[in-house]
């Protein structure tokens, strides 16, 4: 596969309140939300944005995630890991160059030294951070899927090295988009024929949160969270691009899913 495409995959999804995604919404209505995951096909080597869950948390939740499996309940077929995704799509494994990490939280890990040849392109800061969260966001992070011996790793230093061009042709730029958690970013993907393409991953979980209508129900810093809307906002005005909220049940019904993609 040499074309540059975009795939947008789905690694099941979470069970949880409204009030989880959305602060003080909700009245303890149940929600259930996509847990969405990317790839990006590329001459040079192919990039895994994110990988959505570990593909143990489809047998095991419990055991993998710990107590946060009662706030946040992983829906998941181990046919939806990763590693099995990509291979359905004729991706080799020793052909992923790039696995970059949006941030660390453990429905975004699951690529994370699944493929022996991946740089692991991370924010300095949430790399740290997740090492030492503090205590609210503690469940967050599951340390065994990013703490892994012999893993090759690749650290952007927020603003210093915002707006970061993975392959050098402008097909993938990083956006630090801090506050979801202290080391978040965002992706801007330019492809030949559909064009710009903004994934907010977490920086706007839904289309409520991209209005501004809504805060996330878990979050690093307010006001990182909201300037960092801003920040997306005024690129997808300025770029026309498509904008991807991370985690909309309605939202994500919208786009092109694997097999099909965007070239
Ligand atoms: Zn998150």
């Amino acid at each position: 596969m040499t074309d540059i495409r975009l795939y947008m995959l789905q690694s099941g999804s979470l069970k949880c309140k409204v009030h989880n995604i959305k602060m003080n919404e909700g009245a303890g209505a149940d929600y259930e939300i996509p847990v969405p995951f990317y790839l990006i096909t590329h001459p040079k080597g192919h990039t895994i944005i994110d990988g959505g869950n570990a593909v143990e948390v489809a047998t095991d939740p419990r055991g993998h995630w710990g107590g946060v499996c009662d706030v946040y309940y992983p829906v998941m077929d181990a046919s939806e890991g990763c590693v099995a995704q990509l291979e359905r799509l004729g991706i080799r494994p020793e052909d992923v160059k790039y696995v970059v990490q949006s941030h660390l939280h453990l429905d975004h890990t699951g690529a994370v030294g699944r493929f022996p040849n991946a740089t692991h392109v991370v924010q300095r800061s949430e790399y740290e951070y997740a090492f030492t969260p503090d205590w609210f966001a503690a469940g967050g992070y599951i340390r065994k899927d990013f703490d892994r011996p012999g893993l090759k790793w690749q650290f952007l230093n927020g603003t210093q090295d915002d707006f970061y061009d993975i392959y050098g042709d402008g097909t993938l730029t990083t956006v630090f988009t801090p506050g979801h958690a202290p080391g978040h970013q965002s992706f801007l993907v330019r492809l030949p024929e559909s064009g710009p393409i903004l994934l907010t991953v977490d920086a706007a979980y839904t289309t409520d949160h991209w209005n501004e209508k809504s805060l996330p129900g878990f979050l690093a810093s307010t006001t990182d969270t909201v300037r960092s809307v801003q920040k997306m906002r005024a690129l997808a005005e300025k770029t026309g691009a498509m904008v991807v909220t991370g985690h909309d049940p309605a939202g994500w019904k919208a786009f092109r899913k694997a097999p099909d993609y965007y070239a």
